[in-house]
């Protein structure tokens, strides 16, 4: 089979790494061209990463001479993962769209367009076909598919597991990782020791995002889900990995074991069709009382799964449960991977 041709705009960043980790031996993508700064373009991978490669193992060794180049100079693929400072990524990913280009992408700033699909491949894939109304709209052959932010994904899938029991109000707080703030992301001397109770823009995207996520497609486009989300968000002294306890009041009555039995049985469409980045399950529900933690359950699924705990009755909404998500793999470079491989299935590219 001839692999796809596959650019990475961001290659050395915090998400950048995480692309590199799960496209080098990729079944059906072929790494074709990595885009950094200008003032890395030029350089081999691993010498623009000699200080940085701050992820797990080395950097693959079919990666490490490859030469960097400008965004400029993006042209030769036929589909580009963006995980791009959000000025960067403004135009750039309308320009490779309008070029024929599908652009999968993990930036802000495409993602609540209204002919842009939000994808979550196990809570929307049918948002996939929005790509045929931004075409039209636009004029062009190529697509721009975005996945939301790292903290949003988890609460999606939750929600999504249970909506036969009609969700209405969620709350969730956030314990977020650091390398959820690129690197070197935030000092360590505002980090050690401590707890930042406020990240920028964060609760917004919880909030308006996964309505998006969670809404109905039709001809027309996406109507939101009728859902209300309140989030809190603090950034914690772990690297990776964000923990969120969420509490959700639903329509239906249900109890803690109804909800257990839900997560548990959640089957979604990349499990049913084995996609290469599926995690099986995709969700992960875990009985002992102090789980999931970030340490030892964010690699759970190649880091792709989401892992359930402490699932309890609430006093003051129904349910309430601690949910984990590794944020650099399920949260950004994992996802798109996942958006993608959906959307090759589903012959959009
Ligand atoms: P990062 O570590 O700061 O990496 C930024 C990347 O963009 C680097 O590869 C950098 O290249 C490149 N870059 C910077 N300026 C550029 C320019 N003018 N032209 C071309 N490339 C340029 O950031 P990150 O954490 O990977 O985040 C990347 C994007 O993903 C952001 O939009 C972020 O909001 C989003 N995101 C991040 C996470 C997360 O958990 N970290 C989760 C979801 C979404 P150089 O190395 O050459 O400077």
């Amino acid at each position: 089979m001839t692999k796809i041709k596959t650019g990475i705009l961001g290659a050395t960043g915090m998400v950048g790494q995480r692309f590199i980790q799960l496209l080098h031996n990729h079944p059906w993508f072929e790494l074709n061209e990595l885009v950094a700064s200008p003032d890395n373009a030029g350089k081999t991978y691993a010498e623009a990463v000699y200080n940085k490669w701050i992820v797990e193992g080395s950097v693959p060794e079919n990666v490490a001479n490859m030469t960097l180049i400008d965004s400029e100079k993006a042209s030769d693929s036929d589909i580009y993962f963006s995980a791009l400072p959000h000025e960067s990524a403004r135009l750039l990913e309308e320009k490779l769209a309008s070029e024929g280009k599908g652009v999968l992408s993990n930036v802000a700033v495409n993602r609540m367009k209204s002919d842009v699909p939000l994808m979550v491949p196990e809570v929307n894939p049918e948002h996939a076909e929005l790509i045929n109304i931004q075409r039209k709209n636009r004029g062009i052959d190529g697509f721009i598919v975005t996945n939301p932010n790292c903290s949003t994904i988890p609460v999606t899938i939750v929600v999504k597991a249970l909506e036969q029991f009609n969700p209405e109000q969620v709350l969730v707080t956030t314990m977020q990782a650091v390398s959820g703030a690129g690197y070197p992301g935030v000092p360590s001397l505002d980090m050690l020791d401590n707890i930042v109770p406020f990240i920028p823009t964060e609760e917004e995207k919880i909030q308006t995002e996964s309505l998006k996520v969670l809404g109905s497609f039709s001809d027309k486009g996406i109507e939101n889900a009728k859902l209300a989300v309140s989030a809190s968000c603090n950034r914690c002294a772990v690297r990776d990995g964000h923990l969120e306890s969420i509490s959700i009041k639903f329509s239906e009555q249900t109890s803690a074991e109804k909800v257990i039995d839900a997560l548990k049985n959640f089957k979604a469409e990349p499990q049913k069709l084995s996609l290469p980045t599926a995690p099986q399950p995709a969700i992960i529900v875990m009985e002992q009382q102090n789980r999931p933690q970030p340490v030892r359950d964010r690699l759970n699924g190649n880091g792709m799964a989401i892992t359930v705990g402490r699932v309890r009755e609430c006093n003051v909404l129904d349910i309430k449960l601690m949910v984990l998500g590794h944020n650099t793999i399920r949260g950004a470079a994992g996802a798109s991977v996942l958006n993608a491989e959906l959307l090759h299935k589903k012959g959009f590219f």
